[in-house]
This record gives structure tokens, sequence and C-alpha cells, in this order.
């Protein structure tokens, strides 16, 4: 049977104690934890950490987590991290449900906070990741790099779960910084992403054009910019010169 929520415990005492530490936490950080579970990681994060606010989906598994954490430093939250207004924090650290993992993040990268260490499927985090020129490198690689700074800090097996998931899983460090490229218009700059990613083997010429009514502009503004850019494919620019690309077709300049 498939585990509801995505409710892969981790239980290898070894890489909860690694996760405390690429975290360095003191006693004057507020930690956000996305999805407490049993309270493994929970736990440990009550011991190190001044305050820890943990969010979880499953009513049960929250009795569980008030019970196991009365008269300390954690506040249980039973409710949905996509939807409930998210608590004050300067750092998140979470085994991510991974059906989640898209939407949690960007909602996270929202606020301001410190840093977060977070436990994602291999192949997203490898997504997360990738470089221009890579399989791997999409619409979720420029939209997460343009907000953080991205780390791998290690892959995870399965073995280190219960129950297992069938693939492996990798912990990275995001890093919120300021933006290293300048996007005029980040609604656009994503729909414009989805766009050429949504048809990565096609020239951006021809994945514009189709999407013209989608992004709201004049087929026109595609005359406008320099044709030699609009010959090559999503994958072979990097992000700020796909960002110049949006930013220009946009403005029809
Ligand atoms: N932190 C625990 C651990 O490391 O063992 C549990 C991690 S488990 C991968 C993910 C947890 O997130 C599950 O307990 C699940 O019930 C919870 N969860 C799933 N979707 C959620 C959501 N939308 N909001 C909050 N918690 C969620």
């Amino acid at each position: 049977m498939k585990p509801k929520y995505g409710q892969h415990f981790l239980i290898d005492q070894r890489v909860l104690n690694r996760i405390i530490g690429y975290a360095g936490l003191t006693k004057d950080d507020t930690i956000l934890e996305i999805g407490g579970g049993t309270g493994n990681l929970t736990l440990k994060l009550k011991e190190a950490a001044g305050k820890v606010i943990v969010i979880e989906l499953d009513r049960q598994l929250a009795v569980g987590l008030t019970q196991i954490t009365r008269d300390s430093n954690v506040t249980v939250i039973q409710g949905d991290a996509l939807e409930i207004p998210l608590p004050g924090f300067n750092k998140v650290v979470a085994n991510l449900p991974y059906q989640i993992s898209s939407n949690i993040t960007f909602r996270l990268l929202r606020h301001s906070f410190d840093h977060a260490v977070l436990m994602y499927q291999l192949e997203f985090a490898n997504r997360m990741l990738a470089s221009p020129g890579t399989p791997d490198y999409s619409r979720l690689s420029v939209m997460a790099q343009y907000f953080a700074a991205i780390e791998l800090l290690e892959t995870v097996p399965p073995s280190a779960f219960k129950p297992q998931p069938a693939v492996r899983s990798a912990i990275l460090k995001l890093t919120p910084r300021e933006p290293p490229y300048h996007v005029n218009n980040i609604g656009f700059f994503e729909k414009f992403l989805k766009a050429v990613f949504g048809q990565r083997r096609k020239m951006l010429r021809n994945s514009l054009r189709s999407a013209t009514p989608m992004l709201g502009i004049a087929p026109e503004n595609l005359q406008e910019v320099d044709q030699r850019i609009l010959e090559m494919r999503p994958e072979s620019l990097t992000p700020k010169e796909l960002a110049g690309l949006a930013n220009r077709i946009q403005a029809g300049t």
C-alpha cells in the first residue's frame, strides 16, 4: 500500500543527526518543520533550537506529536502547510512530504529566512540543482536558483526510511539571497519558462510563437529581439539569458 501523505519516516539516526548538524542550530533559532510525522526529527530539533513550530497534516500524528512534546519549546499545528498562514521562523528543517515539494518550496521562498535544510526525492533535487546544458535543467532549476543558493549536502538511500520509498532522496540546503539577475515581472517570467521548457526540444522561436496568447504579448514582440537567440533551445541559455529574453519580449523591445 502506498503510504498516505508521503509518510516515509526517517529512522536512520546518523542521517537525522547530520541534518541537525547541517542546520547549524542555536537557542536563538525558531525552526519551522513541515510534516512532523512521528517526531523523529522534531525531538532532535527541540534539543538544539530555541523554538520549534511543526505543521502536520495528519490529525492522528499531530495529536501524537502534541503528546510527546508537551511542556516543551515545540508548538504543533495541525493543518496543511500549503494552506495555513505560516508562522514566523528563521530556519526551516524538514523531511518533506514529496508530493508537495514544489509548492511548499516556492511558498517558503516567498518568506524571508536564514536557510533551509530539506529532504527531497533525489530526482527532484537534481532538477533544482541543474545547470544549463544538462538534461535536468528545467523551469524548476531556473526558478529555485533565482530565489536561493542551493547546495547538495548528501544523498540518502531508501533504507534510511520506514516504510522505504521506491527512490533515493537528497538533502539540500537552500539559502535565500538577492536574485543574481534582474527579472521585470516574475509572473511573466514563470509563464515564459513554462512555455519554453514545456517544449524543450524546440527552438525558442517556435515555442514562443505558439505561446504568445498565453503570455499576453503581440507576436511582433518576437521580431524585436536578437533572432539568433530565438534559434536556440531553452536548455542552452543561462538563467540570466532567459530572463533577459523574457524581459525584452514582454516589453516588446
Ligand atoms: N519528519 C518526519 C520524519 O522525518 O520521520 C516525517 C516525514 S514524512 C516524509 C512527511 C510528513 O508530512 C508526514 O508525517 C505527513 O503526514 C506530513 N504531511 C504530508 N502532507 C502535508 C501537508 N500538506 N502539510 C503538512 N504536513 C504534511
